[in-house]
C-alpha cells in the first residue's frame, strides 16, 4: 500500500504542469456528472406532476427534465474540446519527453546493457499507463464518485434504512475486492515480466526480418515468439480464471443488496412513504450506487496493472548508477599529460572469464597508440572503460594522475571523439548526423574539409540530395564503408584532443583503408590517438603498438621492437601477409 502511493506520487509529478487545467476539468466533469445523476429525480417529479391539477408545474418539470438530459452533453463537449486543447495531447508528449530524458540519465554502461525491447516495452507501458491513469480519473473514477455521492444522499431523504444498505453493501464489496486484489500483486508483476520478456522476442525478431526470411526460418522465428506467447498467456489464464472466480462472491453479494432493496421499498409503498414519483429516483439511485462501487473496484484490477506498469518503469528510470559516485566531481578542459591503466582489471557480470587481466600500460599526450589482437582478446574492452562505459573492477585508470572515477563524466565526454566499432547512424541527413554532437556552430566550409579527410566528399556530392541525403534507418542507405566515413566525418568536426577509434575502418577495401587511414594519421595530428586496427598494414607508424591475448598485454612498443621481442604479434603479421 505504501508502494502504491509512492508510485501514484510519483506518477503526479507527470501531471503538475498540467494541474490547473486538470482542477478545471475534474471540476466541471463533477458538475456534469451530477447534473445527469439527478435528472432521475426530476424524473420522478414530472410523474408526480402528472396526478396533480397544476399544468403549469407539470410544464416546469418537463423542461427542467429535458434541460438535465441536454445540458450535460453540452458541458461534457465544452470539457472535451478544453481538455484536448490543454492536457490530452500535451501531457502524453510531456509524459514520452520526461521518460526519454531520465533514461538518458541512465550511465552508458547501463544503457548498453538494458535490452532495447525490454526498454521499449518497460518504456511504453509505463507512459500509456501515466496517460491511462488520467484517463480513467477523468472518465471512471470521477463519474463513479459523483454518483456514489448523489445516490447517497437522495437514498438518504428517501429513507435511512436505504442509505445504510448502500453504505454497508459498498464496504463489504470493497473490502472483498481489494482482498482478492491484493492476492494478485505477485503473480502480475511476474506477468509483466513476462510481457517484457514476449516483447524482446518480438523486438528482436523484427530486427532481424531480413535475415530470417533469407534464411528461410519464417516457422522457427514465429515458433520462438510463440513459447513466450504462450508463457504469458498461461500464466495469464491462471491469474485472471482465478481473479474472476473469486470475484463471483461478489456478484451473490449485489444479488442480497438488491433484494433487501426491493424489501425496504416494498414496505415504503406498503406504509405510504414512497409515492409513485419517489419510486422512479429510488430505483435510479439503487441501480446507479452499486454501480459507481462496482465500476470503482473493477477499475482497482486495472489500476492495479497500471501501477504495476510504473513501478516497472520507474525502477528502471531510477536505476543507481553502476558507477561508483565521485560527490564533487573535478572538472576538466585540457588533457595535459598522460592517460595511464595501473593494474586494470575487470568482468563483465555476465561473462564466464576475466575480459581484462592487470592491464598496464600509459599514453602520453599526442602519442598515436594502436591496440591489436585477435578478436575477443580485450580491445574494445579498454576502449569502453576509457570511455568509462563500466568502472575497473580492480586497478586504476588515471587521466594527468587523477583518477577518472573523480572527473566529471560530461567534461571527459567532451574530450573525446569517438568512431565505434558498428557505426551507428540516426535517420537524419547526412549532414545532421555529422554535425551531431559538435559543440560549435559547424560552417559548411569545415563540413567540406572533414568530408574531404575522410575520403566521402566526391560520393556525397554525387548523390541526387548531396549532404541532405537521408540515411535511413541505422544508415542503411550506406554501404558499410560510407557508414564508417561519415563517423570518421564526425569525430573530425567534434575536433576533440582524445579520439578513439575502434575498428573504424574494418569495413573499407584495403585501397580505400589505406587512404582513409592516412587521413586519420593526418588528421591526429598532435592530438592523441587509440585505434583499434583490424589491418596492421594500417598501424605499424603508430607511435606505440599494445598487443593483446585473451585480456592481457603480451607486448608494447612500436612494430619494429614488437617484431623482435613479441613472437605473438609476429605471428600476427605473419599471418596478414604484412609487407613490411
Ligand atoms: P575485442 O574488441 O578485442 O574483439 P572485446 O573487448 O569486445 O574484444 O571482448 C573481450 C571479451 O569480453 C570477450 O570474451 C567478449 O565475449 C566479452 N564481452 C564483450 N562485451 C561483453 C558484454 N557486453 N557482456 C559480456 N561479455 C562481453
Ligand atoms: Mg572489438
Amino acid at each position: 500500500m505504501k508502494k502504491n502511493i509512492q508510485i501514484i506520487k510519483k506518477s503526479l509529478l507527470y501531471f503538475r504542469p498540467f494541474k490547473w487545467a486538470i482542477i478545471v476539468i475534474f471540476i466541471l466533469g463533477f458538475i456534469q456528472n451530477s447534473l445527469i445523476n439527478s435528472s432521475s429525480y426530476v424524473l420522478g417529479k414530472v410523474v408526480d406532476a402528472f396526478n396533480s391539477v397544476d399544468q403549469y408545474n407539470l410544464l416546469l418539470y418537463v423542461i427542467g427534465y429535458i434541460l438535465l438530459l441536454v445540458m450535460p452533453l453540452m458541458l461534457k463537449r465544452l470539457i472535451n474540446i478544453y481538455d484536448i486543447k490543454h492536457v490530452d495531447f500535451d501531457m502524453f508528449n510531456h509524459i514520452q519527453g520526461t521518460t526519454l530524458f531520465k533514461s538518458l540519465g541512465l550511465s552508458l554502461g547501463q544503457l548498453r546493457r538494458e535490452h532495447s525491447g525490454f526498454k521499449q516495452d518497460v518504456l511504453k507501458s509505463g507512459e500509456n499507463s501515466l496517460d491511462y491513469l488520467y484517463f480513467i480519473i477523468q472518465e471512471e473514477i470521477l463519474p463513479a464518485i459523483s454518483s456514489f455521492i448523489v445516490a447517497l444522499v437522495g437514498l438518504y431523504f428517501v429513507g435511512i434504512e436505504f442509505f445504510l444498505t448502500a453504505i454497508l453493501f459498498s464496504i463489504i464489496y470493497y473490502t472483498h475486492g481489494t482482498y482478492v486484489n491484493a492476492g494478485i500483486k505477485k503473480p502480475l508483476r511476474v506477468q509483466i515480466e513476462k510481457r517484457g520478456e514476449r516483447n524482446k522476442v518480438y523486438v528482436d525478431i523484427l530486427r532481424s526480418l531480413f535475415f530470417i526470411k533469407f534464411s528461410n526460418q519464417r516457422e522457427t522465428a514465429t515458433k520462438h515468439l510463440n513459447v513466450v506467447q504462450d508463457d504469458f498467456r498461461n500464466h495469464g489464464v491462471d491469474i485472471w480464471t482465478d481473479y474472476h472466480k473469486k470475484m463471483l462472491i461478489s456478484d451473490f453479494l449485489l444479488i442480497s443488496y438488491y433484494v433487501i432493496f426491493v424489501y425496504f421499498v416494498y414496505m415504503g409503498l406498503q406504509k405510504g412513504d414512497i409515492s409513485a414519483g419517489l419510486l422512479i429516483p429510488t430505483f435510479a439511485w439503487m441501480v446507479m450506487f452499486a454501480n459507481a462501487v462496482s465500476r470503482v473496484r473493477n477499475m482497482q484490477r486495472r489500476i492495479a496493472i497500471a501501477i504495476s506498469d510504473l513501478e516497472k518503469m520507474f525502477e528502471m528510470l531510477e536505476q543507481k548508477t553502476d558507477l561508483e559516485i565521485c560527490e564533487n566531481p573535478r572538472s576538466i578542459n585540457v588533457f595535459e599529460n598522460e592517460i595511464s591503466f595501473e593494474s586494470v582489471g575487470f568482468d563483465y557480470k555476465d561473462g564466464k572469464k576475466d575480459a581484462l587481466i592487470s592491464i598496464n600500460f600509459n599514453i602520453k599526450k599526442g602519442e598515436k597508440v594502436a591496440l591489436v589482437g585477435r578478436s575477443g582478446s580485450g580491445k574494445t574492452t579498454i576502449i569502453s572503460l576509457l570511455l568509462r562505459l563500466y568502472d575497473p573492477a580492480q586497478g586504476s585508470i588515471l587521466i594527468d594522475g587523477v583518477d577518472l572515477k573523480a572527473l566529471e563524466l560530461g567534461d571527459w565526454h567532451n574530450m573525446i571523439a569517438y568512431v565505434p566499432q558498428d557505426s551507428d547512424l540516426l535517420d537524419i541527413s547526412i549532414k545532421d548526423n555529422i554535425i551531431f554532437g559538435a559543440r560549435h556552430k559547424v560552417t559548411d566550409a569545415e563540413i567540406e574539409s572533414v568530408l574531404e579527410k575522410a575520403g566521402i566528399k566526391e560520393f556525397i556530392h554525387n548523390l541526387p540530395q548531396g549532404i541532405d541525403t537521408l540515411v535511413g534507418e541505422r544508415g542503411v542507405k550506406l554501404s558499410g564503408g560510407q557508414k564508417q566515413r561519415v563517423c570518421i566525418a564526425r569525430a573530425l568536426i567534434k575536433d576533440a584532443p582524445i579520439l578513439l577509434l575502434d575498428e573504424a575502418t574494418s569495413s573499407l577495401d584495403s585501397e580505400t583503408e589505406s587512404v582513409v587511414n592516412k587521413a586519420i594519421w593526418d588528421m591526429l595530428g598532435d592530438k592523441t590517438g587509440v585505434v583499434i586496427a583490424h589491418r596492421l598494414s594500417t598501424i605499424l607508424d603508430a607511435d606505440k603498438i599494445i598487443v593483446m591475448d585473451h585480456g592481457e598485454i603480451v607486448g608494447i612498443g612500436t612494430h619494429k621492437q614488437l617484431l623482435k621481442s613479441t613472437p605473438y604479434y609476429k605471428k600476427l603479421v605473419d599471418a596478414q601477409n604484412v609487407n613490411l
